[in-house]
Order: structure tokens, then C-alpha cells, then sequence
């Protein structure tokens, strides 16, 4: 579990790809600058970990690609303390983001084998999310609901109604919504009933999957 010199100024480059690519979120920046993506990849991949790109991890899943994180930590506009539900934790790199920028962050995946790794993972690296755990994202956390924000990592065939009833008025879901391709949807939610919709161009992920247990 080595983060070296060589590893830090590989993250610095990445940063300045993030820049050119339109990221602005100065507190995602850093959160990347800070982050060892390298130990939440395979060590097969290390000296690639600091490509924009997605890889493989466990159970047939993949780490999001580094711009998808930060678009998708920007869309969030986190506030210090701000309690958020990631849906699809993988291999916790994006939840290690937005700890890193002082949310709250409960956390869901499906796979059992990631579940297990980002458990004893994230807590290895000094990251401590509030809560992980292991079910069906469909159904959100009820029991931790309302969140200021919600962040799905894959791509939802359908927006879960559990999710949008779980937002805090004023709060954000921000969700890869469709089937093949995805496009970027942001809801915020505006009352009771009232959802606002913002649409943010083309991205792929792999399918948030129905409960399998
Ligand atoms: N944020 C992760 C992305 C991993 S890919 C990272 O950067 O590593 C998406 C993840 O969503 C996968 O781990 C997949 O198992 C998980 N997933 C798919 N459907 C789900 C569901 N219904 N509930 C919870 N997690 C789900």
C-alpha cells in the first residue's frame, strides 16, 4: 500500500486533464489530487490508475472513469457535513471523494465480494464513511433518509421513486439515466411533489441491476 512521489505527480496531471475538461469544483480537485486511485485498482493496472479512464474491479464491475467522478462530485455541489447516499459503492473511490470533501456519506452496493474489499479498503486509506452496506439500491436507506443529495454510479434503466422520496427539499439526485447509454440527469427537488430536471449530455455505466438476494 505504497503512495509515492512518482504516484502524486501523476495525480497532479490528472488534475490539469480535469481542468481542460471543464472541471471547476476546486474541492473535487483537491479531493482528486489527494486520492491514491492506484490502491483501488487491481496492482495489475497501477501504472495506468492515473489515466482519465474506467477499469475493471471485482464481480464483473468497473471504477469510474476519473471525469465521471468529478462530474458527477461537481453536479453534487457538496457542502461540508452534507449527508449523502451513494448508490453503487464499487471500489469506494468515489465515496473516498466526497468524504474527502467532509460529506457524510452512506453508501450501497449490491456485489457482495466489493462490498467486503471497500470495507476493509477505505478504512485502511484513513476514509470513514458514515455507513456502507450491502442490499439493493432500489430502495435507497430509508432508515438514514432524507439525504442533501443522492448519487447513483450506474446506470438506472429507470429513476427509483424510493430515491426521490428520500431527498430533502432542495437537495439533488444526480443519476445516469438510460438503458445502453446514459445521459446525465440531475433532479432537484423543488417540494413535496415538485422535481426540476437537468440534463447533462452522454456517459456509460455499467446497469444498476435489481435485487438479486
Ligand atoms: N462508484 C463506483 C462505481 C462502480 S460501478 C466506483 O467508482 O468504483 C457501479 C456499481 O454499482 C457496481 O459496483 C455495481 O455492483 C453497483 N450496483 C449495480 N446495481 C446496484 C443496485 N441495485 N444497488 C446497489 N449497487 C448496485
Amino acid at each position: 500500500m505504497k503512495d509515492t512521489n512518482k504516484h502524486q505527480g501523476l495525480r497532479n496531471q490528472l488534475v490539469n486533464q480535469l481542468r481542460d475538461k471543464g472541471i471547476t469544483d476546486e474541492a473535487v480537485l483537491a479531493a482528486i489530487a489527494k486520492i491514491p486511485r492506484h490502491l483501488f485498482l487491481d496492482s495489475s493496472f497501477e501504472d495506468f490508475a492515473y489515466q482519465d479512464k474506467a477499469f475493471p474491479i471485482a464481480a464483473g464491475q468497473t471504477i469510474s472513469q476519473p471525469y465521471t467522478v468529478a462530474f458527477q462530485s461537481q453536479l453534487l455541489n457538496v457542502k461540508k457535513d452534507d449527508k449523502i447516499l451513494e448508490i453503487g459503492t464499487g471500489s469506494g473511490y468515489q465515496t473516498a471523494v466526497l468524504c474527502t470533501m467532509g460529506a457524510k456519506v452512506y453508501s450501497v452496493e449490491r456485489q457482495n465480494e466489493l462490498f467486503k474489499i471497500t470495507s476493509v479498503l477505505l478504512p485502511k486509506l484513513g476514509i470513514r464513511p458514515k455507513h456502507l452496506s450491502f442490499g439493493d439500491g432500489y430502495k435507497g436507506l430509508p432508515n438514514y433518509a432524507p439525504f442533501d443529495s443522492i448519487i447513483v454510479t450506474a446506470g438506472a434503466p429507470v429513476i427509483p421513486p424510493a430515491l426521490m422520496s428520500q431527498l430533502k427539499i432542495g437537495g439533488r439526485l444526480v443519476i445516469p439515466f438510460g438503458d445502453k447509454n446514459q445521459i446525465m440527469t440531475m433532479l432537484v427537488r423543488k417540494d413535496e411533489t415538485k422535481f426540476e430536471k437537468h440534463e447533462f449530455g452522454e456517459f456509460r455505466f455499467v446497469p444498476l441491476l435489481e435485487n438479486k438476494n
